[in-house]
């Protein structure tokens, strides 16, 4: 599967044997798939279940071999498959060829797997071409966009960089390149060794190809291509759901309540299933999930009297509802409020399948006690504000200077940076303050200052 491409029949009749075990089928009897296993297969944040996508896990460990060629020229993959099928060129520019090896035409079906996030360090700019080369560090768009200009077509990077100043050559940059690109530019630090370019792999700290962050990359790109709407909201409604504090049983209940998708009897109906729609609490109503969780008489008085007491609001739908209450920073109140919808579903599920009665009280006193249980087994860990304690100054020893930096990165796209240096009594040797007019993290401003303020002084 790391040197091959499964062919996507195979991966579709393997993936659709994952969906019919989840959904509980057997050779005998086949279950209703109430979800695509597409939408499942979307990361957890976004409302899915985080399933691999079994061809596109294919493509992102084939992609592992093409990073193996591309940034090691000197392994024996490398060397065997330039001297076949890219004699002349490098790996990205290769093609197909004339009679493929099956190996050749799998790793060359996930070469753009490379273009996602594969993309050059700048050192001293000599190894990367201007206009062909990903180096910018916007997410999903290294290459650049502005039209050749001042500069030949094929120019290296290096041109954009003064040798003497080991700086961008500001003039130049803002000369040649449209506003937005050349702030890119400008902020991206250069290192005053000037070293070798280097190729990594955007989506890991360490610059590595990792299978995992390629497979989100290909993931997202699909998504991009193929869009549903994920408002930020939602995603704080998926996110409050897995991290909600209660039994997973109760998450995954959760989960399917949310995305709609429990079985009532009138969501039954509706797919063509032959059976009587009317609630079986009050059977007054069809069985929606709103009226069993919300608009049902019997499961009002039971939210009435538990320990929440609440009164169902009239002009509010099931789903602003869920968000108002599993996103509430109150933790011990969404806690009780999923336990709560939980056992209702579970209450419903016995009056149905073990032809037990629905008792609000009782079922309310169920509620108080399985909620105490559970948050006396597993103590609610609610985060506290730590107020931090205020630094003081200590003296270094007798004879030595103690430096301290500081940065300040500033909304009108300047970083400024400044340090102090003192003896063991305080006295202040050296100071000095700095401005850049580059725009860039906090992290990376330490970094530069702490650069700057021993260039000063050594
Ligand atoms: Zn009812």
């Amino acid at each position: 599967m790391s040197c091959y491409k499964i062919p996507e029949g195979c991966c579709n009749e393997i993936e659709s044997m994952l969906a019919r075990f989840w959904w509980g089928s057997n050779a005998r009897e086949r279950k209703m798939h109430r979800l695509s296993w597409g939408r499942m297969g979307k990361a957890k944040n976004k409302g899915g279940l985080g399933f691999r996508g079994f061809s596109v896990f294919n493509k992102a460990l084939l992609g592992k071999q093409c990073w193996r060629i591309l940034s090691d020229n000197e392994s024996l993959l490398s060397i065997v498959f330039k001297s076949r099928y890219f004699p002349r060129s490098d790996f990205m520019e290769s093609k197909i060829g004339f009679q493929p090896s099956y190996a050749w035409r799998s790793l060359f079906n996930a070469k753009d797997v490379m273009e996602l996030g594969s993309r050059w360090l700048i050192g001293d700019g000599q190894k990367v071409k201007i206009w062909k080369d990903n180096w910018l560090l916007e997410q999903g768009k290294f290459k650049v966009w502005s039209p050749v200009k001042n500069l030949p077509q094929d120019a290296p990077v290096s041109e954009l960089i003064d040798r003497d100043t080991k700086n961008w050559n500001r003039t130049k940059v803002f000369n040649t390149f449209n506003l937005y690109e050349a702030n890119q530019i400008i902020n991206i630090p250069i290192s005053w060794r000037l070293p070798e370019d280097k190729r990594i792999w955007h989506w890991e700290r360490n610059g590595n190809y990792s299978v995992r962050s390629a497979y989100h990359a290909i993931q997202d790109e699909n998504n991009r291509e193929n869009p549903e709407a994920s408002s930020m909201s939602d995603q704080r409604l998926w996110r409050a759901v897995w991290n909600m504090h209660v039994p997973n049983s109760t998450r995954n209940f959760l989960w399917r309540l949310a995305r709609n998708i429990l079985p009532t009897r009138g969501r039954l109906e509706q797919k063509g299933v032959n059976l009587d729609p009317i609630c079986p609490l009050c059977f007054s109503e069809t069985e929606t999930t709103e009226h069993l969780f919300m608009r049902c008489p019997m499961v009002q008085q039971l939210w009435f009297i538990s320990a929440l007491g609440i009164h169902i609001p009239q002009h509010v739908s099931l789903a602003q509802w869920l968000q108002q209450w599993i996103t509430s920073s109150d933790k011990v109140a969404s806690h009780l409020f999923s336990i709560t919808l939980w056992l209702i579903w579970k209450g419903r599920n016995q009056l149905i399948f073990n032809k037990t009665t629905f008792c609000p009280v009782s079922l309310a006193n169920e509620i108080s006690n399985f909620s105490a249980e559970f948050l006396i087994a597993n103590t609610l860990k609610i985060k506290s504000v730590r107020v931090s304690e205020l630094e003081s100054w200590e003296q270094p020893n007798v004879g030595t200077t103690k430096i301290n930096v500081d940065t300040g990165c500033f909304q009108n796209g300047t970083t400024g940076w400044g340090y102090l240096a003192q003896d063991h009594t305080g006295m202040v040797s050296f100071a000095a303050t700095h401005l850049e007019k580059i725009s860039i993290s906090p992290l990376l401003a330490e970094a530069m200052a702490l650069r700057w303020c021993l260039h000063q002084l050594l």
